[in-house]
C-alpha cells in the first residue's frame, strides 16, 4: 500500500515562497493498493489536491473514483468543482461522507456548484456522480475488492483493541479486499478517521485529521489507531498557539499527536493539516516538539519516525 499526499494544508490554500517544501494545497489523499479495481482510484477528501491528484489519474486512464469525505468544511470540499474528473465524460465518482446537520455528500456538492457560487450546476454533472451517506460510523466497514468493486459491510468489532477484525458474516469479506473502517474525530462537525486495513499485506494506514486534542483517548478510538503501520495526524498548531487561543477549533499538536503515536503503537507518524500561516521553518518546529515529546517519554526510537507530511509526497506503508 502506498499514501500519496496531494494536499495537506488545513483551513485555507495558500501558495507563497516561504511554504513551498510542503506547500499549500488543502487536504487530498490517494490511497494506492493492489486490493484496488485496475481502472479505480481511492481518494480522501476534496481539497484543493483534488485537482492535481485528479490530473494524475487522467492520465493514468482512471475511469471510477471512490472518494470518502472526512466532512464537509471547505478546505476539504473546494477542489471537487474544478477537478478534472467532475466534468471528464465515461468517468463515474463514487462518494461516501457523512451526514451532518442532516446534510450528506450529494446535497454537500449541489449547494457548492450552483449559483451564484459556481458557474456550472451540479444538475450537469449529477448522472456520473453516485454518493453514499455514511449513517452507521463504527458499524459499518467500506470493504474493496479488486474484482468486486465498494460496498458497505456491518462490522464486528473484536475484543482485543487492535487485532485484526472482521466484517460480521452478515457482510463478510472476501479474500484479498481492503477494509476502510471509520470512527469519529474530536472536531466541530461529524468527521470521520479512515483507517485502511490491506488483506494480502495486513499493513495499516490511518488518516486521523480535523481531530483535536482530547485528554482521553477513548477505547474505541485507542483500537481504530492501534498498530498503524502509518498515522497521518492533524496538528495545525504548536503547543504555546494551542494553549494560548486555539483549544475548541477542532486541530491538534505535534505533542499530542506524538502521544497518540506512543500509546497506540504506531510505527511511523506524519503530521497534516498545516496553518495556512505556518511557513515550512515554522512545520518543522511542530515536527520537533512531536520528537521532543517521543524523546522526553522514553521512546527516542519512535522520534525518528516522525515527519512532516508534504504535498506530492508518496509514502511506502
Ligand atoms: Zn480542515
Ligand atoms: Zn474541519
Amino acid at each position: 500500500m502506498r499514501i500519496q499526499t496531494y494536499g495537506t494544508r488545513g483551513s485555507s490554500p495558500i501558495a507563497r515562497p516561504q511554504s513551498l517544501r510542503y506547500g499549500g494545497n488543502t487536504t487530498c489523499i490517494r490511497v494506492k493498493s493492489a486490493c484496488l479495481p485496475a481502472d479505480t482510484a481511492l481518494l480522501v477528501d476534496a481539497g484543493t489536491g483534488i485537482v492535481p491528484a485528479s490530473m494524475d489519474l487522467l492520465r493514468e486512464g482512471i475511469r471510477h473514483v471512490l472518494l470518502l469525505m472526512t466532512h464537509y468544511h471547505h478546505d476539504h470540499t473546494q477542489g471537487f468543482p474544478l477537478a478534472p474528473h467532475t466534468f471528464a465524460p465515461g468517468v463515474q465518482i463514487e462518494v461516501f461522507g457523512p451526514r451532518e446537520h442532516g446534510v450528506g455528500p450529494e446535497q454537500t456538492f449541489a449547494t457548492l456548484m450552483q449559483a451564484p457560487f459556481f458557474p456550472v450546476d451540479f444538475a450537469h454533472v449529477r448522472d456520473r456522480v453516485t454518493c453514499h451517506d455514511l449513517d452507521g460510523i463504527g458499524s459499518q466497514a467500506l470493504v474493496i475488492h479488486p474484482d468486486q468493486g465498494a460496498r458497505l459491510v456491518p462490522t464486528a468489532m473484536a475484543e482485543d483493541p487492535g487485532a485484526p477484525r472482521t466484517p460480521s458474516s452478515e457482510g463478510s469479506a472476501p479474500e484479498g479486499c481492503l477494509i476502510v473502517r471509520m470512527h469519529r474525530t474530536a472536531h466541530p462537525e461529524h468527521t470521520v478517521s479512515y483507517r485502511f486495513e490491506e488483506g494480502p499485506t495486513g499493513r495499516v494506514a490511518v488518516l486521523l485529521t480535523d481531530h483535536e486534542h482530547t485528554d482521553i483517548l477513548p477505547e474505541s478510538l485507542r483500537a481504530h489507531l492501534a498498530r498503524a503501520d502509518l498515522l497521518i495526524q492533524d496538528a495545525q498548531y504548536t503547543q504555546e498557539q494551542y494553549l494560548a487561543s486555539r483549544v475548541g477549533f477542532g486541530h491538534g499538536t505535534g505533542a499530542y499527536a506524538a502521544r497518540v503515536m506512543h500509546d497506540c503503537q504506531v510505527a511511523r507518524l506524519a503530521l497534516t493539516h498545516h496553518d495556512p500561516m505556518a511557513n515550512d521553518t515554522d512545520i518543522d518546529a511542530i515536527v520537533e516538539e512531536a520528537r521532543a515529546w517521543l524523546r522526553d517519554h522514553g521512546a527516542p526510537e519512535l522520534a525518528e519516525h516522525v515527519f512532516g507530511a508534504a504535498d506530492y509526497q508518496e509514502v511506502r506503508v
